[in-house]
C-alpha cells in the first residue's frame, strides 16, 4: 500500500477521459494505493486520474466512519431528491472551494474491482451522493475548474501557485 503523489490543477492530466478498468495487476495494486492516498490526504473521495492513472476507478469514503468503497467503472443510473448548492473541495485543488449543485440522492452501478463479474447497484444519499457525483465527473475529465469563468480561473491559478508548493 503506497501513498501516491496527487495530481494538482492545472496539470492537464485532470482533463483526461479515463478508460475502462479491466482489473490488470497494476490496476488492482492501485485500489489499495488510492485508499491509502485518500486517507493520507483526508479526502472523502478520490479518482484514479488524481494519482495520474487514467482508469475508471474511484474510492468513496464517508464522514461517519463508513468504510471506503472502491468502485470500478461506476456510472450514475439515476439522480433524484433535491438539488442543493453545496460547497465542494477536491484533493487536486488544495485550499479551493466552489459552490456546485448536486442531487441529494443518486443510484450508482459499478463493479467490484476484485470480482469484476459482480455488478452492484445501490442508492447513495447526501454527502456520499455528492462525493460520488464529484468522482464520476473526474472520470470524464470534469473538475471544479470546468465550471470556472476565465476570470475565476486566473484568480484561483494564482492562489494555487502560492499554496500548492506546500503539498
Ligand atoms: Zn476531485
Amino acid at each position: 500500500m503506497t501513498v501516491r503523489p496527487i495530481v494538482v490543477y492545472p496539470d492537464p492530466r485532470l482533463k483526461t477521459v479515463s478508460h475502462e478498468f479491466t482489473a490488470t495487476p497494476e490496476e488492482l495494486q492501485l485500489v489499495s494505493d488510492l485508499r491509502a492516498t485518500m486517507l493520507a490526504a483526508r479526502g472523502l473521495g478520490i479518482a484514479a486520474i488524481q494519482v495520474g492513472v487514467p482508469t475508471r476507478l474511484i474510492v468513496v469514503g464517508g464522514r461517519g466512519g463508513e468504510s471506503s468503497l472502491a468502485m470500478a467503472n461506476p456510472v450514475i443510473v439515476s439522480m433524484d431528491g433535491d438539488v442543493r448548492a453545496v460547497l465542494e473541495g477536491c484533493l487536486s485543488f488544495p485550499g479551493v472551494f466552489e459552490t456546485v449543485r448536486r442531487h441529494t440522492k443518486v443510484v450508482a452501478r459499478w463493479q467490484d474491482p476484485f470480482d469484476m463479474a459482480t455488478t452492484r447497484e445501490e442508492p447513495f444519499r447526501d454527502i456520499r451522493a455528492q462525493v460520488l457525483q464529484h468522482e464520476v465527473e473526474h472520470l470524464q475529465g470534469v473538475t471544479l475548474a470546468s465550471r470556472w469563468s476565465r476570470a475565476r480561473r486566473g484568480t484561483v491559478t494564482g492562489q494555487l501557485k502560492k499554496y500548492g508548493r506546500a503539498f
